[in-house]
């Protein structure tokens, strides 16, 4: 299909389900806390997504029977939300969740803290919040991809981070994964050139220990090799002249009455 190149309307309209997305992790994250179960994350990210016009993006997507993800501690990506997964204090989980309004798909994740975590672990989801916000700044015109590897690769491994391979970001638009893929690793001034138009979700996957995974028997999970803890933070965000703009945000525009 290759790259779908969005116009500044276009842009604009993938702004509500940007908005929507947002405000659902937003508020499923204030949920987070011991003794809540995965699930109930998840029935209430899907009412939400429901309530405010959209339909959950992920839901059915190749079978997946979650509105979020949800993947705790050494889990890094597609967890199954679960009435079985109990959060307890100390655990980080990564929250992935997005919608679909009019047509447009809007994609984001962080990783909260369940609680009061070790400063292990409070480390790990700062450095990789910093990784998205830095590929986040690498996406603009006059960048090829590889500046936006490079920029969340270099954060990631200056903490002495494993940054996963198998798993990268994406293009978004009316299909939740578009081309291209955006990995977190890679060389300055290689790749695809980054055009006005081009909306992606740069979404660092960061390991405390081996960047090396483990993809679990469901066929969803993804865990670290090692059992160390994986953090996890996206965002969608539309590459235009003026530089990056990130649609998964709450300033996102309102639907008119
Ligand atoms: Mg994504």
């Amino acid at each position: 299909m290759g790259v779908v190149i969005k116009s500044a309307s276009e842009i604009e309209a993938m702004k509500e389900a940007g908005r929507v997305s947002a405000k659902v992790l937003r508020e499923v994250g204030k949920m987070v806390r011991p003794g809540v179960t995965t699930l109930e994350l998840d029935e209430f990210a899907e009412a939400l997504i429901r309530l405010e016009g959209g339909v959950p993006a992920f839901k059915g997507y190749g079978g997946f029977p979650g509105s979020i993800c949800a993947s705790v501690n050494e889990q890094i990506v597609h967890g199954i939300p679960s009435a079985k997964v109990v959060l307890r204090e100390g655990d980080i989980i990564s929250i992935d969740t997005g919608a679909v309004v009019d047509g447009w798909v809007g994609d984001n994740a962080w990783t909260f803290a369940v609680g009061k975590v070790s400063p292990e672990k409070a480390r790990l989801l700062e450095v990789t919040e910093k990784c998205m916000w830095a590929g986040v700044e690498a996406a603009r015109p006059g960048n090829r991809l590889g500046d936006i590897g490079h920029a969340v690769q270099t954060v990631a491994e200056a903490a002495g981070y494993g940054v996963v391979r198998e798993y990268v970001g994406h293009g978004v638009g009316r299909v939740m994964h578009e081309e291209p893929n955006v990995p977190n690793y890679g060389f300055r001034h290689t790749g695809m050139r980054l055009q006005p138009g081009m909306v992606i979700a740069i979404e660092p996957m960061i390991n405390m220990g081996t960047h090396k995974t483990r993809a679990m028997p469901d066929g969803w999970l993804v865990c670290t090799r090692d059992g160390k803890p994986s953090a996890h933070f996206e965002k969608t965000v539309a590459i235009t002249e003026d530089g990056p703009v990130v649609l998964t945000t709450e300033e996102g525009h309102r639907r008119p009455v």
